[in-house]
């Protein structure tokens, strides 16, 4: 089966994209948790966060950066934010492709239900 966020980011699905480059995409979430929702994905497919190691690090590093330059174009280094990545059922997630949410414009509680 076709999975989504390899398909949003080939485009062939389409999405509020706000920063694509050949490795990382971020598109802002279709059912946003805050004024500023936004995933941050690798383009190749990765299923989850477990699947990732030292040999990911190039990738983890491009999605960092990607993320902190979106958190600062957001207007969110002052006021803060938060970065969740979600691993299977009891983690929430929800979509089997890695991706970062990018979360702020509120305050988040501690700790999260
Ligand atoms: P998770 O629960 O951590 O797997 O997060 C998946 C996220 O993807 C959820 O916050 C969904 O709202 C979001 N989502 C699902 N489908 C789409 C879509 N087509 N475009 C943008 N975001 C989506
Ligand atoms: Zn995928």
């Amino acid at each position: 089966m076709a999975c989504l966020f390899c398909e949003i980011a080939r485009g062939a699905i389409p999405a509020q994209i706000v920063y694509s480059s050949p490795e990382v995409t971020a598109f802002r979430d279709i059912n946003p948790q805050a004024p500023t929702h936004i995933l941050v994905i690798p383009n190749r497919h990765v299923t989850s966060i477990a699947d990732l190691g030292a040999t990911d690090a190039d990738l983890l590093g491009r999605l960092f950066d990607v993320t902190n330059e979106l958190a600062r174009q957001e207007d969110l280094l002052q006021s803060g934010f938060r970065i969740v990545m979600n691993h299977g059922a009891n983690g929430g997630q929800t979509v089997p492709h890695l991706h970062l949410h990018l979360i702020g414009g509120r305050a988040m509680t501690w700790p999260p239900g």
